[in-house]
């Protein structure tokens, strides 16, 4: 398992430069791979793990692979799915941590990791607008956890049996209610939890793609006359399909109504709060009582970043705790905590530290800028397509477009869309995808989440989107 001093050299060296190739390199070439499983699957089919192989040499096979054989989300031509490129302090946070590979399961083996995520997590609560004396949190593997957990904890809020005596010792059936637009996690949360899908209720959506609050109040009123407990409704602020944030306010408003809970999902929206300009957009977020935040999305922290953050603070000790004999000693007793009583996890890799790097080296200042740089960036492509004939059909200030061809017959429809976005894939340049909204209707959806895109990339995809629509027929 040890490698000499010599061979060490050698390996630290190689990975520092194929970092740097990866930095460098990846901007130059083409964001979609030209590749197929079994060209990737021959290349792997000589590792027998038989016998050893020289360090430096299985690196740079694995660099090789990775460089010919992924869609490379740092490329500045990415116009995707909130898969950022990580800032360089989020890669050497992640090194360290494999390195000094603290044990985040327990106060008495990482202090320093585990104050350090603490702090974190009140920082970020209070720029959500929580009191940072009220707020806890836990670093979780991203919004899909945090998504599980607020369920989860939202169940607890309203069944204290829940934990002892399960779903079964309920005398009714929990619902629970998230839009058309929100995310798929919800409803996998749901079915993971032993509520079961049909315990969500999708609620519509107005003609803005928000979630339609007097839809919500009539169903839950509905279900409450019919016997079910409404426990829970999740807002999105920040829609993975269109961007669009739900009326956070008045679906607060609607909770507190029905006293149930509310949770606003903001995975990837939340992190337009970094800059004052767009406060105005997530008004009513301080008084939700939980938020999912990930900052593997716009705060560019390598990929395993997510956040859960809640105002009501023990409910985390309450869901999750199990103590273990095995375990050391319970840090509550020094005012301390230990994450394996607030989470799903137990061994924990330290994830707090890449975020940690970052926004300590960027401040809130410099992601303030790069964000409002970005929600620009949007606003110029949304112009630049308008200008072309292309239809934008989502209403949102965060730099997430969705669009149709106006200028041709078939410009809606999805063979249509699907031979342009194939096109401009091909092109190597810029890539883009397909999405439907809730309402059916497929578009062709570019999101900017990347500190490396500038205006030629917007320039080099409407120039891409113009050629595809030439050749479409
Ligand atoms: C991405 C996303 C999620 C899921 O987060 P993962 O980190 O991919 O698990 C949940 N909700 C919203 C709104 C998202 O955009």
């Amino acid at each position: 398992m040890e490698l000499s001093t010599n061979e060490r050299q050698r390996l630290w060296q190689r990975v520092k430069e194929s970092v740097e190739t990866c930095i460098v390199e990846v901007p130059r070439g083409r964001v979609t791979p030209v590749t197929t499983p079994g060209q990737v699957r021959s290349l792997l089919e000589s590792f027998t793990f038989e016998d050893p192989l020289d360090p430096v040499e299985t690196v740079d096979f694995v660099v090789q692979g990775l460089l010919d054989h992924q869609v490379h989300v740092s490329h500045p031509g990415y116009f995707g799915l909130f898969n950022p490129p990580p800032t360089q302090m989020g890669i050497a946070g992640d090194t360290l941590a494999a390195a000094f590979n603290p044990q985040l399961a327990t106060w008495h083996h990482s202090p320093f990791a585990i104050e350090i995520e603490q702090k974190l997590i009140r920082s970020f609560g209070e720029k959500f607008g929580y009191n940072a004396s009220q707020v806890e949190g836990s670093f979780v593997s991203g919004g899909t956890e945090a998504n599980h957990t607020a369920l989860l904890t939202a169940l607890m809020h309203a069944f204290p049996d829940f934990k002892s005596k399960g779903l079964r010792g309920l005398d009714r059936q929990p619902t629970f209610y998230v839009s058309l637009e929100s995310h798929h996690s919800l409803l996998k949360a749901g079915c993971l939890c032993g509520l079961g899908r049909d315990a969500a209720r999708l609620i519509p959506v107005d003609v803005k793609l928000r979630m339609d609050v007097e839809a919500l109040a009539l169903r839950i009123e509905r279900d409450k006359a019919e016997g079910f407990a409404p426990f829970m409704v999740a807002s999105t602020a920040g829609a993975t399909n269109s961007g669009v944030i739900d009326p956070l306010p008045k679906v607060g408003d609607v909770a507190q109504r029905m006293n149930i809970w509310h949770h606003v999902d903001a995975a990837w929206g939340g992190a337009v709060l970094l800059s004052d300009n767009f406060r105005g957009l997530f008004e009513g977020v301080a008084q939700a009582d939980s938020i999912t935040f990930d900052a593997h999305k716009w705060m560019f922290v390598p990929m395993g970043a997510g956040l859960y953050l809640t105002r009501h603070k023990g409910i985390l000790r309450n869901t999750f705790e199990v103590l273990a004999s095995y375990m050391p000693p319970d840090a509550s007793k020094i005012d301390a905590v230990d994450p394996y009583t607030h989470s799903m996890q137990c061994s924990r890799r330290f994830i707090g530290l890449k975020v940690f790097l970052s926004l300590a080296v960027a401040g809130w200042d410099g992601y303030a800028f790069e964000i409002k740089r970005q929600v620009e960036l949007g606003h110029m492509l949304r112009k630049k397509l308008e200008a072309n004939g292309w239809i934008i059909v989502n209403h949102t200030d965060l730099p997430l477009v969705c669009f149709v061809d106006g200028k041709n017959q078939a410009g809606g429809s999805l063979e249509f869309l699907r031979t342009i976005q194939e096109k401009v894939l091909a092109s190597g340049r810029s890539w883009i995808s397909i999405a439907h909204l809730s309402d059916g209707q497929p578009v062709i959806r570019a999101c900017i989440c990347n500190f490396r895109t500038t205006e030629d990339e917007i320039h080099h995809l409407v120039k891409d989107l113009e050629e595809a629509r030439l050749h479409a027929d």
